[in-house]
């Protein structure tokens, strides 16, 4: 497991490095450059790439892999889309691929989470196996498992909060979190920053522009925006908690950061942020709503 995570990190470094020299990490990107930082794995040769290559028993499944990636009619979230782009640095991290997702190796990895779950170990993204994604990514939100039979928390007692520096609020938004919750996502983001040198480089970059929202003032502000779309937001959002974060990935051009339009959300999982936070969030206790790649919820705390 150590030297498969080694080999994903020295697969990240390798994409980033890619897309920085095609001027990827400039925001806002226009479309055309959206395109040109898709994503990328290393290629043959390169340290890491070897065990890509697995023979020919997951040939097939890697070319069917290759034709859905950004093709296939899915709707994890119950809203139609197209392909599972979108989710590929969860999903790579979930089945320990180090290896591109057109490659048998990735069909490989794929059939082993398959395996493991009960599914035909076919090694081909299906409706089936995105379901069992993200019914692992959803396990793992304890606001889930406390809503899941209409249960709402209340909020946390004000002696539970903490505001957060200016700084650390998107264009210095005011911001309160649970104390613990701060504290664990100020240890994230000096990671980050230690760690990646795009993320280092805009300090803009997972500064939150949402965390404690009061309950009524969210049912208010979705109703004034004409967005209740998920009723979760107006009844019981997670924002209420104190343990809920909403980070700064950038956007892609024309969108705001918390648009949830396929072409923004797959701009911001390409981005060297989230694929950190996709790699390296749950060492810190954070975990993510895959729908929304800014959102994520600290779980060192009951709702
Ligand atoms: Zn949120």
């Amino acid at each position: 497991m150590v030297i498969a995570l080694v080999l994903l990190a020295a697969a990240g470094q390798l994409v980033w490095r890619d897309v920085r020299a095609q001027g990827g990490s400039t925001l806002p990107l226009s479309a055309p450059s959206l395109r040109a930082a898709a994503y990328s794995w290393p290629s043959p040769g390169v340290p890491g790439s070897s065990s890509c290559q697995t023979g020919e028993s997951f040939a097939e499944a890697a070319g069917r892999n290759a034709a859905s990636l950004d093709a296939a009619p899915l709707a994890p979230f119950g809203r139609p889309e197209t392909g599972w782009d979108i989710y590929l640095p969860l999903i790579a991290r979930e089945i320990g691929a180090e290896c591109p997702p057109q490659s048998p190796g990735f069909a490989q990895a794929l059939a082993s989470f398959q395996g493991r779950h009960g599914l035909a170990a076919s090694g081909v993204m299906d409706a089936t196996t995105l379901a069992a994604l993200k019914a692992v990514w959803m396990s793992r939100r304890p606001f889930v498992a406390a809503t899941a039979h209409g249960a709402c928390p209340a909020p946390p007692a004000p002696e539970l909060m903490a505001w957060a520096d200016p700084a650390e609020g998107y264009a210095a938004k005011p911001i309160q979190l649970r104390v613990r919750a701060l504290d664990a996502y100020r240890n994230m983001v000096v990671a980050a920053r230690g760690e990646d040198a795009a993320i280092a480089a805009d300090h803009r970059l997972l500064t939150i522009f949402s965390g404690f929202r009061e309950p009524d003032a969210d049912a208010a502000n979705c109703l004034a925006q004409g967005d209740c779309a998920e009723p979760a937001r107006a009844r019981c959002s997670a924002h209420r908690t104190g343990l809920a974060v909403d980070l700064y990935l950038g956007a892609a051009a024309g969108y705001r950061p918390e648009s949830t339009a396929d072409p923004n959300r797959l701009y911001q999982s390409r981005s060297p942020a989230f694929r950190w936070m996709a790699a390296n969030a749950s060492r810190f206790g954070f975990v993510n709503y895959p729908f929304e790649p800014w959102h994520w919820e600290w779980t060192g705390e009951a709702p």
